[in-house]
């Protein structure tokens, strides 16, 4: 046999080694590309698997951490709700709440009870462990009226809440923010509100949510209204998300007083 380099391989043993070589490299070039694909497409669903569960456990660490906090207190805000009773709208978001076991606080319009399932509506609340807020008779500017015209403003509803529910209510919402003139009522106290939703200008559900969600912050009270149905339906979407956050929903009274 020729000892040069085609000699070396040009026996027939040879050739038929060459001959299975290229064939297994048929096979080996025909079949990983095939086996390699599924080899990929499996790995990246199981790398999909595993993204999926260290963002699950990413976030679930987040809101336990957003509920504790570093004092292991979550962080509270109030939600308050004026002008109502609304027999069409104020039942809906008493629905809301109770599923979501969250409490809020009403500063009820007193001509309000008087109309048709107000009187129900107020025993519902008190009931359900909201508070219940004082927003004058008639939805009058205090800061307009002689002082015994603004205690009695306040003096009757005062005291239709209280026939209805045994309770005193000590917080009282002065209707457009504007504060009595010389009313000295030391038992009483008169609060305002940080984060306005402006739900009773815009009637947009969306834009309520998104407002009231990026302006609050801790110890924030939300001024609603009950009497439109945007705004309940912004309510509930605005506590799922806020809840979310890690967020605590009280009664105004414990922002004030705890
Ligand atoms: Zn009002």
């Amino acid at each position: 046999m020729a000892k040069n380099r085609r000699g070396e391989i040009s026996g027939a043993g040879e050739i038929r080694r060459w001959m299975q070589a290229l064939a297994l490299t048929a096979v080996l070039m025909a079949y990983p590309v095939s086996a390699l694909w599924e080899r990929e497409e499996a790995g990246a669903e199981v790398q999909e698997e595993v993204q999926a569960e260290v963002r699950e456990e990413i976030q679930t660490e987040a809101q336990e951490e957003a509920q504790e906090g570093t004092s292991g207190v979550r962080p509270r805000v109030a939600l308050t709700f004026d002008d109502g009773p609304s027999p069409e709208y104020t039942p809906l978001l008493l629905d809301g709440l109770r599923e979501r076991e969250v409490r809020a606080s009403f500063f009820v319009i007193g001509s309000n009870i008087e109309k048709e399932g107000g009187e129900e509506i107020i025993r519902r609340m008190h009931e359900e462990g909201h508070l219940i807020g004082n927003h004058t008779w008639h939805h009058v500017d205090l800061s307009g009226l002689s002082t015994e015209d603004a205690w009695r403003e306040l003096e009757m509803t005062d005291s239709r809440i209280r026939e209805i529910t045994g309770e005193e209510t000590d917080l009282v919402r002065p209707p457009f923010g504007e504060f009595p003139q010389g009313l000295e009522e030391p038992d009483k106290l008169y609060v305002k509100w940080t984060v306005d939703s402006r739900d009773w200008v815009t009637k947009d559900t969306q834009e309520i949510v998104r407002k009231v969600v990026t302006d609050t912050e801790e110890n924030d009270i939300i001024l609603m209204h009950d009497c439109y149905g945007t705004s309940v339906e912004a309510a509930l979407q605005i506590i799922d998300i806020l809840s979310e956050r890690g967020y605590e929903f009280v009664t105004v009274d414990r922002l004030l007083l705890d």
